[in-house]
């Protein structure tokens, strides 16, 4: 071995937890067992107290004022926007826009990108497992065109069935949008080789990075796609701040989302030239603050090393699946498979699934219970809704222990 390669010593929970004040709370008699890390993770110190600082010393307006605290206000978003780029790998920092969530860098590209370019005969490739964020775009900007949507189909095991995709995939293809890591099933993509086939007929190519940037090395040179978009609050940021990813030329070739201040090159009473990305994309005042804490998450988790984390999550995902399987009557959507990220989205045969969410926050387990924005999902699998547990870095196996403790309960009362 290289001098250099030093082992990296896998991730314990309790190296990270002290930074989780919310770990501290109990619900009731129980403590909190927060199991709910795909709908939206807690946030580490290191996050509150980036923000905090940004609103004690520059809370003033970026990229206007010729003012101390206007420069440091600047600095730190322009900073905050150099390592997220960095993070997801990005060649140039100037190809990173900072949107509200993963559903607005989708409505961009859709509104930005592909509806200026589709046309009647042209067709936009998803899959039968997205998240309404990446299905609906696509509904209306097909609609709006006449070009025709088509889905992938998934093979019972919930993995997508690749003979399918590829099947569907042509020169009519102008656009394909996947989600790496499915929010319900887990499942998790091969975005690369679909990514190379894809571009090989000529088409465009999104991916859903919401559930995959927060639990494993994202690189987007590697992936090679065109457009990628994830939300800040999903890996231990701040709510209402997202990241979408876009090649530069790409960028440069789209006309503005929205318009107003900021996003500017010359204006005129009769025309308005446009500012070069990424500022063309953020007109108006943005969440400087939430960047500042979005960068200082990135932060926090480049510190604990990506490869350590996504370690530690299959590890304890393997733990849930198998505590989970001592469950009479419970079915999980999806098969295991080893590797399989730390979601388990999974029904009672004698419970509802809100009945059963609310029975384990009676016990301070956190789950979260529905379709999960993914409603057409969950009819592939003749469910209508599931209770949905998911892991993050600084779970145990006590919390899962909890989790099956509280389905004990579910199972007394209802079974
Ligand atoms: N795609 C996936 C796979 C998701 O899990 C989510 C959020 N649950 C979204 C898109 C939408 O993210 P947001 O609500 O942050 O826009």
């Amino acid at each position: 071995m290289n001098e250099d390669e030093v082992p990296c010593t896998p991730l314990s929970p309790e190296e990270v937890r002290p930074d989780f004040p919310q770990l501290n709370r109990r619900i009731g008699d129980y403590p909190l067992a927060y199991l709910d890390n795909t709908a939206a993770t807690l946030k580490p110190r290191q996050v509150i107290e980036a923000i905090d600082h940004f609103y004690a010393t520059c809370p003033a307006n970026v990229h206007r004022g010729i003012h101390t605290l206007s420069e440091e206000a600047t600095d730190a978003y322009e900073s905050s926007r150099k390592r997220i780029a960095a993070f997801i790998h990005a060649p140039r920092e100037s190809e990173l826009i900072f949107t509200r969530n993963t559903t607005e860098g989708i409505n961009l590209v859709a509104d930005c990108w592909a509806r200026r370019r589709l046309k009647p005969g042209d067709e936009v490739l998803v899959t039968v497992m997205e998240h309404h964020a990446n299905l609906i775009p696509w509904q209306i900007v097909t609609e709006a065109t006449g070009a025709t949507l088509k889905f992938a189909r998934l093979h019972p095991s919930g993995q997508l069935d690749l003979d399918d995709w590829y099947s569907k995939l042509s020169e009519r293809t102008k656009f394909v949008s996947m989600p790496q890591v499915s929010n319900v099933l887990g499942v998790i993509n091969p975005v690369k080789t679909l990514t190379a086939a894809a571009k090989a007929v000529g088409a465009t190519v999104l991916v859903d990075a919401a559930q995959s940037v927060p639990h494993m090395p994202v690189d987007v040179v590697d992936i090679g796609c065109d457009f990628l978009a994830f939300s800040g609050y999903k890996l231990l940021g701040p709510f209402g701040i997202g990241g979408l990813w876009g090649r530069y030329e790409l960028l440069d070739a789209m006309p503005p989302y929205q318009t107003g201040g900021s996003m500017i090159h010359t204006v005129t009473l009769e025309k308005t030239t446009f500012a070069d990305p990424p500022q063309r994309f953020e007109a108006g005042t943005p969440s400087i603050a939430d960047a500042v804490g979005f960068a200082a998450a990135i932060d926090y988790l480049t510190n604990v090393g990506m490869d350590r984390l996504h370690q530690r999550e299959i590890e304890l995902s393997k733990y849930m699946h198998e505590r989970l399987a001592e469950i009479p009557g419970l079915r999980i959507l999806g098969e295991y498979f080893e590797g399989k990220p730390g979601i388990a989205s999974f029904d009672l045969a004698y419970a509802h699934a809100h009945d059963v969410a609310q029975f384990l926050s009676d016990e301070g387990v956190a789950v979260r219970a529905g379709h999960h924005c993914a409603e057409p999902l969950h009819h592939e699998f003749n469910s209508e809704s599931t209770s949905r547990a998911s892991l993050y870095l600084y779970n145990t196996e006590a919390e899962i222990d909890q989790l099956i403790a509280g389905l004990g309960t579910v199972r007394e009362i209802f079974g």
